[in-house]
């Protein structure tokens, strides 16, 4: 009995302490509900601070769509802030099919027009793409070129009054809030048309794309040797495949999640080579490419890519 009450105290003290523990546990826990709420709110705030800001839903993604032009190349990218740019127009016959594109995707302006180098796959259809649409500045790298269909561009630049800018690296152009776009080749002159490739690298929160024309080793050494950041999330693979781009140190310096191939099927040139095809496969590269998808769009909302196919 002595024992007991003389244990009554002690017992009284512990089931206090235990308590007190309870309540201070219970406060940690609150504490740590609170913290943890407004972390998620930060992350939260975070997130919509990568976007620019914007008067509808939905107008937060960059889009480049690669477009079907057969064996050819063009890229049309819209910003988020609803700018415009087309690289390249397909060849000479695929005029009438870039002016049902550009229609398709309710293009009535396109604030920059980038004709890469002055081969027919890649600015035969820009004259009347420039003769039909509204355009705000044109970029052509230094190039002398006598072919019909590089004097027909001309013709057409001249016709609407605009002035070439010259495409080279290092030229940043303004596609709006929120979007980064610079011109990482030409590096120097070559005396290779291909190689005078205007390369274009295009960031959007973490995302980016490099998007370079016919341009191949001896230009994508100098694009290294610049110091350049050349990662991308997406390459278009130069030169639609040929073995003549996408050295390994290049593929290995962009580093890309996705390879897009700009060719037509059964074409006489054998591109994609069968070179590239298993270099982009060893780097774990998945590949997707006009000739088997059509036309390919990618969009980024800054942090996610989401790619869809025509077929
Ligand atoms: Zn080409």
């Amino acid at each position: 009995m002595n024992l007991r009450k003389n244990r009554g105290p002690f017992y009284s003290l512990l089931r206090g302490w235990r308590q007190a523990r309870q309540a201070a546990f219970l406060l940690l826990l609150l504490a740590a509900m609170l913290l943890g709420l407004s972390a998620c709110s930060a992350i939260q705030q975070a997130a919509d601070e990568t976007l620019p800001a914007s008067e509808g839903g939905g107008q937060h993604n960059l889009r480049v769509i690669f477009l079907d032009v057969g064996q050819g190349a063009s890229q049309l990218v819209i910003a988020p802030s609803g700018k415009t740019m087309l690289i390249d127009a397909g060849n000479n016959d695929k005029e009438q099919l870039m002016l049902d594109y550009l229609h398709a995707y309710g293009i009535t302006k396109l604030d920059v027009v980038v004709g890469t180098h002055p081969d027919a796959d890649h600015i035969g259809g820009l004259d009347k793409v420039i003769d039909q649409t509204d355009i705000g500045s044109i970029y052509l790298p230094k190039a002398s070129s006598n072919t019909k269909t590089f004097e027909s561009l001309l013709t057409s630049i001249k016709g609407k009054g605009l002035k070439v800018n010259t495409a080279k690296a290092g030229v940043t152009l303004d596609l709006g809030a929120g979007i980064t776009v610079k011109m990482v080749a030409p590096v120097k002159n070559y005396e290779d048309s291909n190689d005078r490739s205007a390369v274009v690298k295009i960031g959007y929160g973490d995302t980016s794309f490099l998007l370079t024309g016919d341009a191949e080793s001896p230009s994508e050494k100098d694009m290294l040797a610049s110091g350049a950041d050349l990662s991308a999330d997406v390459l278009l693979v130069g030169h639609h495949g040929s073995k003549s781009s996408t050295s390994l140190s290049f593929l290995k310096a962009v580093h890309p999640r996705y390879a897009i191939i700009q060719v037509g099927k059964d074409n006489k040139y054998g591109h994609p080579t069968q070179t590239i095809l298993n270099r982009l496969k060893k780097q774990g590269i998945q590949v997707y490419r006009n000739d088997l998808q059509g036309t390919i769009e990618v969009d980024s909302d800054g942090t996610k890519l989401n790619i869809q196919t025509e077929r």
